[in-house]
């Protein structure tokens, strides 16, 4: 029922001004960014030219303050400044793993119609040829998959769009990865951040207006300047909605599979029981612009004992003949008080070169980021944070 009201904005996703009354223009869209001219009584006929600049001091040159836009008139600068900031959601905790991962735990403030403030997490994974940056769409998650510990969260809310763009700009603003930055001295965008995947807390599936409105914001060839093909949306499988991302928005995709027979995927993604895997299938097999350039993701985590046998590495391959693919064989990240256990690493190997010689290449993702419990379905807000005991129990676990 929650999840079905949650696939609906549920909130007034307007932030709620800060103690000095001023409002947050970080994350907005164009349309709200004219919106915000317009209250300061900025003239219709100037509104798109100013748009266009505030855009550029946004989101290609990651201004946190009005006061550097130095082409817009020092008039303008003072109206917008005695209403508006460009204050980012604090980070509250940042992480740096011994393998480079980065993990920020960031409060989002009050918006106009959610008094509490939440913490989300996200994760920047740096490897040879890009670094990727893995945001959140919602606060915890309405799913259940049996395997994930976001989905123990019972705290939900979705994200706002300008919650999850923030997620990029924040990455930035830490990374010095903005042009002129400390990654970037000469004033080349060099990006650190290349990729965005929707993995992190949350079903983005069921908050669909607002990634659909983020991704528009991160894909602008102005600004922030990420292209459609270096972001991936995962799901764990809302059959309606694929159709309309492929239609509206054309990110890449990923699905979250785990299961090769309908009774199994039940018991893993509980979703399944709603739209089951013929369905799913279908509803990849029509997404736009497939070919092998351009290859759907499936992820598949190994649960020893439960599907990682040869015959469901065989079922596998069978299943998505015909789907331009990649499989991601994903090593479960225990958490505390799950009855699943990882795969040992030779049973993850055969199920590996198995598909490996049907014709799929490098489906292993190593784990990242485990000694801050960064990886996959480990994070999880400090609105519900780990005990000491807790992290002791992982460790040992992991040992
Ligand atoms: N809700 C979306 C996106 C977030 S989850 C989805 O389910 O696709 C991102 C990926 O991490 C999914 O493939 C999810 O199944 C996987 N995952 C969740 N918990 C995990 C765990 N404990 N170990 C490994 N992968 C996990
Ligand atoms: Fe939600 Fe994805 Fe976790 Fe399932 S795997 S509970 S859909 S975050």
């Amino acid at each position: 029922m929650l999840a079905t009201t949650l696939s609906e904005p549920d909130i007034d996703a307007r932030p709620a001004p800060d103690a000095a009354g001023l409002s947050t223009l970080l994350g907005a869209t164009r349309a709200e960014l004219a919106e915000a001219l317009a209250a300061i009584d900025v003239p219709e006929r100037e509104r798109r030219m100013r748009v266009g600049q505030l855009w550029h001091w946004i989101y290609h040159r990651g201004a946190t303050d009005f006061s550097v836009a130095t082409t817009i008139s020092k008039d303008l600068r003072a109206r917008l400044g005695a209403r508006f900031t460009l204050a980012r959601p604090d980070v509250v905790v940042e992480q740096i793993s011994t393998d480079g991962t980065r993990k920020w735990l960031l409060r989002l403030p009050p918006s106009v119609s959610d008094p509490r403030p939440h913490d989300v997490e996200m994760v920047y994974i740096p490897e040879a040829d890009r670094g990727t940056l893995c945001v959140s769409s919602q606060v915890g998650c309405t799913l259940t998959c049996t395997f994930c510990h976001t989905g123990t969260q019972t705290l939900v809310r979705n994200l706002t769009s300008a919650e999850i763009v923030a997620q990029l700009v924040v990455a930035r603003d830490r990374l010095g990865d903005w042009p002129g930055g400390a990654a970037n001295p000469d004033g080349e965008a060099n990006r650190l951040i290349t990729n965005i995947v929707f993995m992190g807390m949350g079903e983005p599936l069921y908050n669909f207006d607002s990634v659909k409105s983020a991704i528009e914001v991160m894909s602008d060839g102005e600004g922030l300047s990420l292209s459609r093909r270096r972001i991936t949306v995962s799901t764990s499988g809302v059959v309606p909605m694929i159709e309309r991302l492929g239609a509206e928005v054309a990110p890449m995709l990923a699905i979250s599979l785990h299961a090769t027979n309908d009774a199994l995927r039940n018991t893993l993604v509980p979703l399944n029981r709603k739209y089951p895997l013929a369905e799913l299938l279908d509803a990849c097999r029509r997404y736009p612009g497939l070919s092998n350039a351009r290859r759907i993701t499936f992820e598949y985590v190994m649960l020893k004992g439960v599907n990682d046998s040869l015959a469901d590495a065989r079922n596998l391959v069978r299943l998505l003949k015909g789907i331009p693919a990649k499989i991601n064989l994903i090593p479960f990240n225990p958490w505390p008080g799950t009855a699943y256990e990882c795969s040992d690493w030779e049973t993850i190997e055969r199920f590996s070169d198995l598909i490996f010689r049907a014709g799929y290449a490098s489906p292993v993702r190593t784990p990242r980021g485990r000694d801050i419990l960064a990886a996959c379905g480990q994070l999880k807000s400090a609105t519900e944070r780990l005990t000491a005991r807790d992290k002791a129990a992982i460790a040992a676990a992991m040992n």
